[in-house]
């Protein structure tokens, strides 16, 4: 079915002026696949004003060639036209496959195409490979990572969501050259939402701490002690998600399936089970040290090194050590 069907692409997700990382990471992995297809990367930027030089930053992170769609309906992301100008790309261009970050809006968009254009999508996917007739392989995971389905779409293009975290970020080659092309799409709707104001705040980006303290509902009733821990050590604050779902901490602090990938040194992990939902998220830690009340709690056997004890108890002594009591 490949045969009219041509290239992979790349949705590069913006943040203002910049790509933001998690559609690098795509790019990066989108190379590997192409270079075993030998087929044409195509990164595909939409906006208003100053996409060129975005387009040139992709072409040096690894796309051969960079589509532009610009239009002020297009400056700020919103669903609709977004959707729109991306499903009529797909059925003008005709590529085989696209991918996009399994970010908020990157999860947002592919699925609206997906049901638009009549697409399979395979979503969140932490594996990809691609077999010599072209056809996308991706892994799925299920059960908060306990297991893998490798999935392939059967209709054209090939769509995936691609999580972020999972792949690393490609190295920037300047020497890399390219072509940055606008195509016409036609008028693309008007929003059905207008933005009135824009609430800016700061967002904790834990993907990339090397240092750790985890909080899980066993300390829901004293989650600042840990946050308090976090912070004389120096380490970032992260939490599990049902602390997150009750309000008690950031939605963007949760780890797991669902939540932040994280891939610290160290990680200190405080009244948390272990189930497989979260440890999805911290596998990439080098070492794991746990406290739980329960000797037969799960997070114990994911552990370098584990205490069980009451974390109410201890952070603490553990306080009163770091301040020098
Ligand atoms: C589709 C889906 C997606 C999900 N995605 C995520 C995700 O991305 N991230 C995530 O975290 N969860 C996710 N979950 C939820 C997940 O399955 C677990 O319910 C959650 O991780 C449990 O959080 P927890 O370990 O903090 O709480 P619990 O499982 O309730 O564990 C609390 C632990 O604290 C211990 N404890 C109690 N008191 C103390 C004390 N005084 N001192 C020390 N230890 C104590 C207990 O022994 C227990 O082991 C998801 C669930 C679903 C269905």
């Amino acid at each position: 079915m490949s045969g009219e069907f041509k290239g992979i692409w790349v949705y590069l997700e913006r943040r203002g002026d910049q790509i933001i990382d998690p559609s690098i990471e795509v790019l990066g992995k989108a190379r590997e696949l192409a270079e075993k297809s030998r087929d044409e990367i195509v990164g595909i930027i939409l906006g208003y004003r100053g996409l060129d030089k975005l387009g040139e930053v992709a072409i040096q992170y690894g796309s051969d060639k960079v589509y532009i769609i610009e239009d002020p309906v297009l400056e700020e992301y919103s669903t609709i036209p977004y959707a729109e100008a991306i499903s009529r790309a797909l059925t003008k261009y005709k590529p085989n496959i696209i991918l996009y970050p399994a970010t908020r809006n990157g999860r947002d968009l592919a699925g609206r195409i997906s049901a638009k254009l009549n697409l399979g999508l395979s979503a969140n996917t932490v594996w990809l490979d691609i077999s010599s007739d072209g056809v996308l392989l991706a892994g799925v995971p299920g059960f908060g990572g306990a297991i893998m389905a490798v999935t392939k779409c059967l209709t054209r293009p090939q769509m995936a969501t691609v999580r972020p975290g999972v792949f690393p970020k490609p190295q920037l080659d300047p020497s890399r050259r390219g072509s940055v092309e606008r195509i016409d799409v036609g008028k693309i709707p008007e929003p059905k939402i207008r933005v009135v104001e824009r609430t800016f705040y700061e967002v904790e980006d834990i993907s990339k701490a090397e240092a750790i303290v985890v909080a899980g509902v066993g300390l829901r009733d004293n989650v600042e002690i840990v946050k308090k821990l976090a912070e004389e050590l120096g380490w970032k604050f992260g939490a599990t998600r049902p602390l997150s779902d009750e309000g008690l901490v950031p939605r963007d602090i949760f780890i797991g399936a669902t939540g932040k990938v994280v891939k610290p040194k160290i990680a200190l992990i405080i009244g948390v089970s272990g189930a497989a939902h979260f440890i999805s998220g911290i596998t990439g830690a080098e070492k794991i040290i746990s406290i739980n009340i329960d000797p037969e709690a799960p997070i114990h056997s994911y552990s370098d090194y584990s205490v069980t004890g009451d974390g109410y108890k201890i952070v603490p002594k553990l306080l009163e050590k770091i301040r020098g009591e």
